[in-house]
C-alpha cells in the first residue's frame, strides 16, 4: 500500500514502509529545495499545494530507502 497525493503535474507517491520514520521526515523536509514535504507529528507528510512545484531534482528519492519515494510525471 502507499498513499498517492495528487497535484496537477506531479505526484508524489510515499510508502507506508516509511510514513512513520521522524527521521527520514526530518531528512525529507531538510533536502526538498520547494517544501513538499513536512516532518508534523514525526510522519512524512506532503505539502499537496506545493506538489507542482516540484523540480524533478531527485533529492528526495536519493534520501529515502530504494523504492520508497516515487515522484510520477502526470505529463509528458
Ligand atoms: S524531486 Fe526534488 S523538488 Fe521534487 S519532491 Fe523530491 S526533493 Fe522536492
Amino acid at each position: 500500500m502507499s498513499e498517492e497525493l495528487h497535484g496537477i503535474f506531479i505526484d508524489v507517491e510515499v510508502d507506508d514502509a516509511i510514513a512513520a520514520d521522524a527521521d527520514l521526515a526530518a531528512k525529507l523536509a531538510e533536502v526538498c529545495p520547494v517544501d513538499i514535504f513536512s516532518a508534523d507529528g514525526g510522519r512524512v507528510g506532503i505539502v499537496t499545494e506545493n506538489l507542482d512545484e516540484c523540480v524533478l531534482c531527485n533529492l528526495c528519492v536519493d534520501a529515502a530507502p530504494a523504492g520508497t519515494i516515487r515522484i510520477v510525471k502526470l505529463y509528458e
